[in-house]
């Protein structure tokens, strides 16, 4: 299976060096040409199975060229261990109604991005050797609270690799904070940058494209990489588990095999509804994909009117993973709904990046629309949304989740749907105490832990284990950085 850029000015790619190079040189995404297909007598085999082997079995659609079933079985038992992610690494809840609930925060940092990352270094070790890629890989990664962390989890102490996170200084929560800078393992290190997300993240890239940091990067027998959302060894995970949701809920009986569901994602870059597109694309039975934001309603606008416009005003919110206005990963849905037209694509692109926006015609919109359905949900809403849940089902949901939730509640008043409905929820309500306490009109007290008992005293659910764990470790990591000190950093880690 070939692997094409979306903006066609790269050659087609293997798996494997996609994976590795992450970004095609003419600056797109790799995406896959064609969609291998899963019928459902495919999808009922996978029923008597668990997470492991289904998951083994979607991701070796993609990648059979590169790495066989037997040692993609092998990654994702590493992966998804039960030291890791407990018995369950992402079980599917009931609620009444025909809602249901894909908790996939049952990893180590307690939010979503732990089921791509915890298979992203295997994927790109095996890819290294593939290629004939030589040397430790040095992961630099920017993040804004989630991705950083769970980055960090995902390749302390692997061998063949080494990780440097950088977080702005005052972007991110105080929970997300405490989690990075305790990070242990002896190929890690964390700093702070002073400023804003924007900032870190500006300093990382012109970190990466230094040609004098990678010449000295070479002569210590290392190169740069990045764990990326737009990396394809991030997304194929993803798609996995669409398909092993599904299998759960016919298996509970809440759906005939074959039955159509919708699928309700709370959306920042793009990452996590595409995939649930490329299930689709493949065959799993799903009807709409809801695309649910906050105020920062850059998608819906888009979904519901064919104009993208990253110009407009930026909003702190209660679910700051989703607080994003330029989302990478639908580039990757522009070049699929085109049917595949790499110039369209470009075109968009490159409007995007001198303008700000750009515009689909009437016809592509049509598709777009045919695809996904897209609405907004304000602060006030999300905290009614996760008191009246919790009040109504006895369930506990994150800000993010509650956004989701409160977007396919509407959908299916508005049409009198009874159609099953999948919402994704992407993190422990525990990471997000005080937006939580607020909503069940608690006052938090000052400390992280306490918020976290008081929560959980209230609730009646348990604190997740890696987070309570936090309060007894050393804070390994206090180095702050201006803008300009990140080569300094590196040179530092370097010598060491
Ligand atoms: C990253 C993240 C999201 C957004 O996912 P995308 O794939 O970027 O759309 C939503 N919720 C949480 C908790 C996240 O960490």
């Amino acid at each position: 299976m070939h692997f094409v850029s979306t903006r066609g000015q790269s050659l087609p790619v293997s798996a494997a060096r996609a994976i590795v190079s992450g970004l095609a040189p003419d600056g797109g995404l790799y995406t896959p040409e064609s969609f291998p297909s899963l019928s459902i007598l495919e999808i009922t085999a996978l029923l008597p199975l668990g997470y492991t082997d289904r998951a083994a079995y979607v991701m070796s659609l993609f990648l059979s060229e590169d790495f066989s079933y037997d040692t993609l079985r092998e990654f994702t038992s590493q992966a998804y261990g039960f030291n890791k992610f407990g018995a369950q690494p992402c079980p599917v809840s009931a609620l009444s109604g025909g809602m249901h609930v894909l908790e996939l925060w049952h990893g180590p940092t307690c939010a979503f991005k732990d089921m791509a990352l915890q298979m992203l270094p295997r994927l790109m070790l095996g890819s290294q050797k593939n290629v004939g890629e030589e040397g430790t890989a040095l992961i630099l990664t920017a993040t804004s609270g989630d991705t950083g962390k769970a980055a960090l989890e995902a390749f302390a102490n692997i061998p063949g690799t080494e990780i440097l996170v950088f977080y702005p200084k005052d972007g991110t929560s105080r929970m997300q904070a405490l989690q990075m800078v305790t990070q242990e393992g002896d190929n890690v290190g964390v700093f702070s940058v002073l400023g804003n997300f924007d900032d870190a993240q500006t300093a990382v890239k012109t970190l990466f494209t230094d040609e004098e940091v990678r010449g000295a990067l070479r002569s210590h027998g290392r190169f740069f990489s990045s764990a990326n959302s737009i990396n394809l060894g991030r997304l194929l995970p993803q798609v996995a588990y669409y398909v092993s949701a599904y299998c759960d809920m016919v298996s509970a009986g809440s759906l005939d095999m074959g039955q159509e569901i919708d699928i309700c994602v709370p959306t920042g870059n793009f990452g996590n509804i595409l995939a649930a597109l490329f299930a689709r694309t493949m065959g799993l039975p799903v009807r709409k994909l809801l695309c649910a934001s906050n105020q920062n309603d850059v998608l819906t606008e888009f979904l519901q009117t064919g104009r993208y416009n990253a110009r407009r005003p930026f909003f702190t919110t209660s679910s700051p993973s989703m607080d994003i206005l330029i989302s990478s990963n639908l580039e990757r849905a522009l070049f699929h709904l085109s049917h595949n037209q790499p110039d369209f694509v470009r075109d968009c692109m490159s409007t995007l990046g001198k303008e700000g926006h750009y515009e689909l015609s009437s016809e592509r919109l049509d598709v777009f629309r045919s695809v996904f359905h897209a609405d907004t949900v304000d602060a006030d809403q999300t905290l009614a949304t996760i008191a009246d849940v919790f009040a109504r089902e006895h369930y506990l949901l994150d800000p993010h989740t509650a956004v989701a939730f409160c977007v396919a509640e509407r959908y299916r008043a508005a049409r009198n749907s009874d159609r099953p409905m999948l919402i994704c929820s992407t993190a422990s309500p525990f990471k997000f105490s005080d937006a939580v306490l607020q909503a069940l009109s608690l006052v938090a007290p000052d400390d992280e832990f306490e918020k976290m008992r008081l929560l959980s005293e209230h609730t009646g659910q348990p604190i997740p284990k890696p987070l309570a764990e936090l309060q007894s470790k050393p804070v390994r990591f206090t180095q702050s950085l201006a803008r300009d000190e990140l080569k300094k950093a590196v040179d530092q880690f370097l010598s060491k």
